[in-house]
């Protein structure tokens, strides 16, 4: 595409499809779109064909429509946190959110809307000012859409399950560039598919979602040096299968960087670390932990801290980063399973990796299919295992990903039938993360609202075999 459209001619219908698209879209040579194109993900090369900016959702529509007349397809992009999931881009154009921010709170109904660009640090804190907590993740900026579309693990999923159950309306601009407002009550298909089925359907321009009565947790972190990872290990796994839906935590095995952004306590250190939150009262959330604490940890942050801090809790990297990760969701793991992952991100594996391996505890609420619940009602598992690299140079960037597969390859004897695909960076065989159910009525549903093939997702739900 070597020309610069501006508008998109007339609409048919729909509240939103009237507009043109003033803006033009930025194409390879302009001025800002090697800027533009750059997601979270600086270890990820985009080359889309054109990029947008929309303002509001009738520009999205124009956008969409803009593109069919092009012969292009549309991926919509908050942060690009999960761009490494996307593919090539060479007929797309990339439609940014940036720019379709505000957040509405409704105290009383425990409810928020968002637009489609808003990140979970724009949410958290007033929220958490008016008592009121959402199912965030671990990063600050990873994107609310995105993250609920494609599940949304939190510190709150073992007591509340998956954030896509949370979801209770969306506006989306659909193939034929319709604005479209989607609920339990209005084109309930299309509202179950987009909670845990990703981007495949449209493009989110806003989201509603329940916030939940939760003012404080009992929330920190345990380490020890890795050269316990062993009996910390062993220990946090008899624990964690058993232990209460009120807590969710992760164990990692980590090597912090000596960077002055790390506290001083663990900067520059090698660490086996569990964190997470309980929520219960002090007592309670004593009792729960005492088995952990019993392995005196150098470090106990543990205590009660406003539900809003949880949102820096994992110390995630802020602002584009290159990162290299790889991730498979495992079953319950026997005791051999200790030495298989500390042979390859254990103290002796040489791994160049920050994070070696990480386990997200899954069960409790996040294991019972979701009263009402989307595409993702339920996940089937009991942790999630993340390794992942910050790569400053591309020297460095083979190696990560081969230390960070190195990880995941090793565990897969463990490996669960559904795997939580959220957190899995790369291309993968999408199907494996639904029931077969669930995926064969996310295809219809894709078949039925696109079938052109409009609209390109990370882990798309494919339109053929
Ligand atoms: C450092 C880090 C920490 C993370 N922590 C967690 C965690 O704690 N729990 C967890 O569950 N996941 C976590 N994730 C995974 C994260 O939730 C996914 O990568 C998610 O897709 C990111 O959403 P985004 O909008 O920020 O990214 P983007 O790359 O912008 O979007 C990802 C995909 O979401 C879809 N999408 C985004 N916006 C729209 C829209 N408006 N309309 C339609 N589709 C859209 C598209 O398919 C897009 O390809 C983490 C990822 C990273 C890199």
């Amino acid at each position: 595409m070597n020309t610069h459209p501006t508008t998109t001619g007339s609409a048919s219908s729909g509240g939103a499809t009237h507009a043109t698209y003033p803006r033009g879209l930025l194409v390879a040579g302009d001025p800002g779109f090697d800027v533009a194109r750059k997601p979270w993900n600086l270890a990820v090369e985009q080359r889309p064909a054109a990029i947008a900016h929309p303002a509001d959702a009738a520009e999205v529509a124009a956008v969409v429509r803009l593109a069919a007349a092009s012969r292009l397809r549309v991926a919509a992009q908050a942060t690009g946190h999960g761009a490494g999931a996307l593919g090539p881009l060479d007929d797309v154009v990339l439609l940014r959110t940036s720019r379709l921010t505000g957040v509405a709170l409704d105290a009383r109904a425990r409810r928020a809307r968002v637009g489609a660009g808003t990140r979970w640090l724009d949410v958290v804190p007033p929220a958490g000012g008016q008592g009121l907590a959402a199912l965030h993740g671990s990063s600050p900026d990873v994107g609310v859409v995105g993250y609920s579309l494609g599940g949304g693990l939190s510190w709150y999923g073992r007591a509340l399950g998956l954030a896509a159950n949370s979801v209770t309306a969306a506006e989306l601009v659909t193939a034929d560039g319709t604005l479209v407002r989607v609920d339990a009550d209005h084109e309930p298909d299309l509202f179950w598919a987009l909670r845990g089925g990703g981007g495949s359907f449209g493009v989110v321009t806003a989201l509603e979602f329940a916030l939940h009565p939760i003012s404080t947790a009992y929330a920190g972190l345990l380490a020890w040096d890795w050269r316990h990872s062993e009996r910390v290990l062993t220990r946090w796994l008899d624990w964690a299968g058993p232990a209460p839906d009120a807590v969710s935590t992760s164990l990692r095995l980590v090597q912090v960087p000596p960077l002055p952004e790390m506290p001083e306590p663990v900067r520059g250190r090698a660490l086996v670390m569990i964190d997470g939150a309980v929520l219960a009262d002090n007592p309670e959330a004593e009792r729960i932990l005492a088995p952990l604490r019993e392995l005196a940890p150098e470090l106990d942050t543990f205590t009660r801290l406003p539900a809003s801090t949880l949102l820096r809790l994992h110390l995630e990297p802020e602002g584009p980063t290159p990162l290299v990760s790889a991730s498979r969701t495992l079953h319950e793991l026997p005791a051999g399973a200790v030495g298989t992952l500390l042979d390859v991100a254990g103290p002796d594996s040489g791994t160049s990796l920050q994070v070696a391996a990480e386990l997200r505890q899954l069960g409790g609420a996040l294991s019972r299919p979701a009263a009402g619940g989307g595409a993702l009602a339920s996940l089937d598992g009991a942790f999630v295992l993340y390794a992942c690299g910050v790569v400053p140079t591309s020297e460095l960037l083979a190696r990560a990903r081969l230390d960070a597969r190195r990880v995941v390859d090793a565990m897969a004897p463990f490996s669960a039938r559904q795997q939580y695909l959220n957190l899995t960076a790369n291309r993968t065989d999408v199907a494996v993360g639904y029931d077969p159910l669930a995926w064969a009525r996310l295809r219809a549903i894709r078949a039925a609202v696109d079938p052109g093939g409009m609209f390109v997702a990370g882990h798309p739900v494919p339109l053929t075999a």
